[in-house]
């Protein structure tokens, strides 16, 4: 859905959803419901894709459609089932009035980037407010240029985006901003779709900055092994973590590495190992210790401390975080540590000034 303005789903996409959720979809104006014009032959097994004929008219009988093969001569008409030719194609305008009503925003839907960006309208969530939007289209650059204006001017109200998947690797992501898989946030049962609203509001929650000191581990389904871990830094306090199809960003304090002994929080010193670690792609040799300035004697302790920190944070993941010293490598991170493109810019300008 993020790749296409339109998706839509056949019956070989959909035949193992369970009918209901696709109904309730459809009655909530979120899947518009259609016939397709072609569909994959039966007749001759060589997956021959053929146009359909429907016969709506056949007098005495029910309505019809068939598609003559022409993988093999020896078919002819294939009937068939109307059932196999239902089409659901995903209406994102439907999908935004629906989350707005769902929000109780008192606002209408409303596109601000034509077939991406819909603005659902403020609304509260336990003792805060957020202005929500749904991203869900291919405009992702114009949309976080609106985005990042939206920011920029912002009166304490937070963002919060609702996308249809929370690997945002295709979207560019706006600081500050919250964004939250659909996935997590929609029940389907028998009373219909919803919203659920504890979901969302727990999630917004956690993405208050330096709120309290306590710590929520994160876990992710399949997310356990280490190479599969993501954390890029983005600034010096905050990180964003990619894994298990998770992505979220946390500061240092949401990840338990703030200065317990200060009242306001600063990042402590396994955190700058962390961040150093990142900066070097995950890899510290002796050279590079000395010139981040860790004490060489004191490295094995820190390096020990920085694997159990981490150990705690992600309890999922079996194993090591750091791989044991090797004396020709060094330090190394089992996990992808990086910093983002935009954050080494501002790290390579703060050290060209520096140099002058
Ligand atoms: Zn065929």
């Amino acid at each position: 859905m993020a790749a296409q303005p339109s998706a839509r789903f056949a019956y070989a996409d959909v035949r193992y959803w369970s009918s209901g959720f696709l109904e309730q979809l459809a009655s909530a104006g979120i899947l518009q419901v259609g016939t397709a014009e072609t569909v994959v032959c039966d007749g001759c097994g060589q997956g021959c894709e053929e146009i359909v004929t429907y016969v709506d008219t056949e007098p005495g009988g029910r309505p019809s459609a068939f598609v003559v093969c022409r993988g093999r001569d020896d078919i002819g008409r294939v009937s068939v089932p109307l059932a196999h030719l239902r089409t659901w194609t995903l209406r994102p305008e439907g999908l935004a009035t629906w989350l707005a009503r769902e929000l109780h925003t008192r606002q209408e839907a409303c596109p601000i980037v034509p077939q991406t960006l819909w603005r659902l309208g403020t609304t509260r969530f336990g003792n805060r407010y957020a202005h929500v939007f749904l991203l869900a289209g291919i405009d992702m650059l114009e949309s976080s240029a609106v985005l990042q204006s939206l920011v920029q001017a912002q009166d304490g109200t937070s963002v919060l985006v609702l996308v249809p998947n929370e690997d945002l690797s295709a979207v560019a992501t706006v600081e500050a901003v919250r964004y939250l898989g659909l996935a997590t946030v929609l029940r389907a049962d028998a009373r219909g779709l919803s919203l659920d609203r504890e979901a969302l509001v727990h999630k917004l929650g956690k993405g208050r900055p330096r709120s309290t000191g306590k710590v929520i581990p994160f876990e992710a389904p399949g997310l356990n092994v280490w190479e599969r871990l993501t954390i890029e830094f983005r600034d010096d306090e905050t990180v964003v973590v990619m894994g298990g199809g998770r992505q979220e960003p946390l500061t240092f304090v949401e990840m338990g590495f703030g200065d317990g002994r200060s009242k306001h929080p600063r990042p402590d010193s396994l955190w700058r190992l962390l961040r150093q670690l990142a900066c070097a792609n995950g890899l510290l040799d002796w050279d590079r210790l000395g010139m981040v300035g860790v004490d060489q004697r004191l490295a094995p302790r820190r390096f020990s401390d920085l694997r159990k920190r981490l150990k705690a944070f992600f309890p999922g993941i079996a194993g090591e975080p750091i791989k044991p010293y090797s004396p020709k490598r060094g330090y190394e991170t089992a996990f992808v540590a990086r910093v983002s493109d935009e954050y080494l810019r501002r790290l390579l300008s703060q050290s060209d000034r520096a140099a002058r």
